[in-house]
């Protein structure tokens, strides 16, 4: 599923590859991901003028107009979206639900094997995120150590359950709540409740390092580590900081991995 890394590295792709030229149609092919918004209505908020610039929250990825007064175009991923951009002659990709048609014979598309993603309008990104009730971008350079402190000392119960929680902290998913979990050395099931002044610091501290060098990985179209819980995400995974083999639970209906040796649970 994408997540912050995952959703910032398509925003920067969505900025080299779709900003400034002027989009001639917006064809759906999959009226699901509208979520009941009219196809013609994408149509008649984004035609004609060109993208001017992306904005992203957590897991959601907007877009402008060069228009100011037009809504902006939001996106959700989903478990299975990705864009993609072709030029013009090339055949669209596989499981492409929406493509946005530009004047240069080119489109960027929307693909989604399993049609849980979303496609919208909305009149202003910060109302949506308001609206929605999103806690802060976990990138947010607003979200300080004090500020996620904070945050982090009204809350209760299992850490990975709060770490999900797109309402407390935006951008994490199953699989780097994870991550941030092993690199911070605390189990998911820890309860928060019980974390110590350091251990929030340090999952503060860890969350930004782990979340910054996965958005450097993906752009640098490089392999993760293999200390990385991501790469041995399976029954026999092994932990490469003391050699023994990871831990899973289903956790609201995924798994959850783990090191039991490497990570305190508090
Ligand atoms: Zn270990």
């Amino acid at each position: 599923m994408p997540e912050l890394p995952d959703v910032e590295h398509m925003r920067r792709y969505f900025e080299s590859e779709a900003l400034g030229v002027p989009l001639v149609g917006v064809e759906v092919r999959d009226p699901l991901l509208l979520r009941g918004l009219e196809p013609s209505a994408l149509d008649g908020a984004l035609v004609g003028a060109g993208f001017a610039s992306t904005y992203r929250h957590g897991k959601y990825l907007f877009a402008s107009t060069a228009e100011g007064d037009r809504p902006w175009l939001l996106l959700h991923f989903g478990m299975t979206g990705g864009l993609e951009r072709t030029q013009l002659g090339e055949v669209d990709p596989r499981y492409t639900r929406v493509s946005f048609r530009f004047a240069d014979g080119g489109a960027l598309h929307l693909r989604d094997q399993r049609r849980l993603g979303r496609v919208g309008l909305v009149d202003d990104p910060a109302g949506f995120v308001a609206g929605k009730r999103l806690g802060p971008d976990a990138l947010d350079p607003a979200l300080t150590a004090p500020a996620f402190d904070e945050r982090l000392a009204q809350r209760r119960g299992f850490l990975k359950g709060v770490l999900t929680n797109q309402q407390f902290v935006a951008g994490l998913g199953n699989i780097y709540a994870d991550e941030v979990c092993l690199a911070a050395g605390l189990a998911p099931f820890s309860l928060v409740e019980h974390l110590s002044k350091d251990d929030r610091r340090e999952l503060h501290k860890t969350m930004r390092r782990v979340l910054g060098k996965a958005i450097d990985l993906l752009e640098a179209g490089r392999d993760f580590p293999r200390s990385w819980l991501l790469t041995q995400r399976r029954a026999d995974g092994d932990c490469r900081g003391c050699g023994g083999k990871v831990a899973r639970r289903r956790f609201e209906g995924r798994y959850t991995y783990w090191c039991p040796r490497c990570q305190k649970e508090v």
